[in-house]
C-alpha cells in the first residue's frame, strides 16, 4: 500500500523512538525527533555501561529494516544461565534448544547506532528540546526551555509519543475523559554496579552466561559487555531487614556483600563507592488505554506500557509494537485512523500479558524460591518438558524465543499452572515426581488441555 507523505513528530530519541524513526522514514515521510536530553553521541562515556537483553522479538524488528546483523556485531550471545547458589558450586542452565540465546547489548551503544542510522536516512533530530505540551486534535507540539517560559509551536500531521514511562504525551491524553490509567510501583529497587575486565581485557566470569545469584527476597545479576566488564544489578527491597535502607555505611555495604555474595565481592569495582554513588531506582508497571488519539497521535513503547524488568522484555515489547504497527501500515496504507485503531487493539492485550508475566516472575523470584512445593513443581515441569519438549514449552521460551503473541504465552502458562495444581495433589508426589505414573497422568492432562 502506498502512503502519502506526512510531516511526523516523534517525541523521544530512546531505543523505541529512534527505531520508529528508521521504520517511518522508509515511506518517505518527513520525520522530526525531539528529545529533552543532549545528543548521547556527543556525551563523554561515563564509564558506566548499562546493558539489556535482546531476544527474538527485538531481533525480528531489527531484521525487518535490515540492521540485525550490524547490531549483532555489538552484542554478546548468552546461551545459558550461570547459577551462583549458596552452598553449591556454580552450575549452568541452558536456555533451550541449540542456538537459542538472549543477547547482552549496551543500551548506549545501541541507541547511538540507531540515531546514526536514522540520521543517515534523513531523519532530523532536535536534541535538548523538551516537549511541554501537545495539541492533540491539531497535532501541534510545544517545546521550550521551561514550563512557564516561552514555547515554540511546531505543526505536524502525526505525533508519536515515545517518551518513556513518564510520558508527557500520555499525560496530555490522561486529562481526557474515559482514559484509563494505572501505575504500580513494586517495593523492590535496583542499583547498578560493575565488575571490571581482567587486566588483559578478558571477562572475569563466563562471558556467554547470564549470571544470577538468587538470595530469596533479593538477587544479584550480571551481564557481559564487549570491553570485558560486566554490568551488575542488585535487586533488593527498599525497606526491611535486608534492604537498601538497612545499608547505611560503607562497612554495612562490605558486610552485606561478605555475607551474601562473598565470591563476587572482590570483583566489584569500587564496591563501597559505587554503592553510595549510584542511584537506587524504582520499578513500575504502567498501563493505560487508549493509546491513540484519532488519526493524530499514538503512544509506542514504554509510554504506552511500562513493565517491571524481570522478563527482560520492555524494549523487546516496544520494538514489537513498531513491527506490528508497520504490518498494519502496509495493510491500510493512508488510513491513519484505521491504522491507529487496529494497532492499539492488536497490541493492548499483548502489552497487558507481558506486564502480568513480568510481575509474576518478580513474585516468583522474590517470594517463592524458598518454597519447597514451588521448587518441586518447577522440578516436575522441567523433567516433563525435557522428556516431551513439544508438549510442554515453558512460558520463558514462549516469551523469549518465539514471536507468537505474549497473550498466547500467558494463556499457555495459565493452562500449565492448572495442570500442575492437579499434579501437585497426587499423593506422595514428592517421592514419585519422576515416576512413569506421574508422567502418564501429565500426558493425559496435557492431551485434555490441548
Ligand atoms: C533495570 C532495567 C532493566 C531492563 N532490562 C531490559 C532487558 O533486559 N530487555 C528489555 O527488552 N528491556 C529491558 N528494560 C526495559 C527497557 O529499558 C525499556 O522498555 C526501554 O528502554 C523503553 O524504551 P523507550 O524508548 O520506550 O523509552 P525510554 O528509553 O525511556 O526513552 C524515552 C526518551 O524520551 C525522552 N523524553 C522523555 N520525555 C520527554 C519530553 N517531554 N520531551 C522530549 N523528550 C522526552 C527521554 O529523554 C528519552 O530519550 C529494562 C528496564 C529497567 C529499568
Amino acid at each position: 500500500m502506498t502512503q502519502s507523505k506526512k510531516n511526523i513528530a516523534i517525541i523521544g530519541s530512546g531505543l523505541v523512538g529512534s527505531l520508529l524513526a528508521i521504520y517511518l522514514k522508509r515511506y518517505g515521510h518527513q520525520i522530526t525527533v525531539f528529545d529533552r536530553r543532549p545528543d548521547i553521541r556527543n556525551i563523554e562515556f561515563s564509564g558506566r555501561s548499562i546493558n539489556l537483553a535482546m531476544s527474538n522479538r527485538g531481533w525480528n524488528a531489527l531484521r525487518a529494516v535490515g540492521i540485525e546483523d550490524e547490531i549483532k556485531e555489538i552484542a554478546i550471545p548468552l546461551d545459558k544461565r550461570a547459577m551462583h547458589v549458596v552452598g553449591k558450586p556454580e552450575y549452568y542452565q541452558k536456555y533451550g534448544k541449540d542456538g537459542e540465546a538472549i543477547w547482552s547489548i549496551s543500551r548506549g551503544v545501541l541507541n547511538k547506532r540507531m540515531i546514526d542510522l536514522a540520521e543517515k536516512n534523513g531523519v532530523e533530530f532536535r536534541f535538548e528540546e523538551k516537549v511541554w505540551d501537545i495539541d492533540l486534535p491539531e497535532a501541534k507540539v510545544y517545546t521550550g526551555e521551561t514550563e512557564k517560559g516561552e514555547w515554540t509551536e511546531y505543526p505536524f500531521d502525526l505525533v508519536f509519543g515515545c517518551d518513556g514511562a513518564f510520558s508527557r504525551v500520555r499525560h496530555k491524553m490522561q486529562r481526557r475523559s474515559r482514559f484509563d490509567y494505572s501505575q504500580d510501583f513494586i517495593d523492590v529497587g535496583y542499583k547498578e554496579l560493575t565488575i571490571p575486565a581482567n587486566n588483559d581485557g578478558t571477562h572475569k566470569l563466563d562471558k556467554n552466561s547470564f549470571h544470577i545469584w538468587p538470595r530469596g527476597k533479593f538477587m544479584f545479576i550480571a551481564m557481559p559487555n564487549l570491553d570485558g566488564s560486566f554490568t551488575c544489578t542488585l535487586f533488593m527491597p527498599f525497606e526491611g531487614e535486608v534492604s537498601f535502607e538497612s545499608i547505611k555505611t560503607k562497612k554495612d555495604a562490605v558486610d552485606f556483600f561478605n555475607t551474601y555474595f562473598p565470591n563476587v565481592k572482590n570483583e566489584i569495582e569500587n564496591l563501597t563507592e559505587d554503592f553510595f554513588k549510584n542511584p537506587t531506582s524504582a520499578m513500575v508497571t504502567m498501563k493505560c488505554y487508549p493509546w491513540t488519539y484519532w488519526d493524530k497521535v499514538a503512544l509506542v513503547g514504554d509510554s504506552a506500557h511500562a513493565v517491571v524488568p524481570f522478563y527482560g522484555q520492555g524494549m523487546n515489547a516496544g520494538f514489537e509494537d513498531i513491527f506490528v504497527l508497520d504490518e498494519i501500515i502496509q495493510e491500510f496504507g493512508d488510513d491513519w485512523e484505521k491504522i491507529f485503531e487496529t494497532y492499539q487493539q492488536r497490541r493492548k492485550p499483548n502489552a497487558d500479558a507481558i506486564a502480568e508475566l513480568s510481575y509474576r516472575n518478580f513474585v516468583e523470584m522474590s517470594s517463592k524460591t524458598a518454597d519447597a512445593n514451588f521448587l518441586l513443581q518447577k522440578k516436575i515441569e522441567k523433567h516433563f518438558s525435557a522428556n516431551h519438549p513439544e508438549k510442554w514449552v515453558p512460558a520463558y521460551s514462549r516469551v523469549t524465543f518465539s514471536e507468537r503473541p505474549y497473550a498466547e504465552a500467558l494463556a499457555a502458562g495459565d493452562a500449565q499452572e492448572s495442570i500442575m495444581k492437579q499434579v501437585m495433589k497426587i499423593p506422595n508426589i514428592a517421592e514419585k515426581w519422576d515416576s512413569a505414573e506421574v508422567e502418564e497422568i501429565m500426558l493425559n492432562l496435557v492431551g485434555v488441555s490441548n
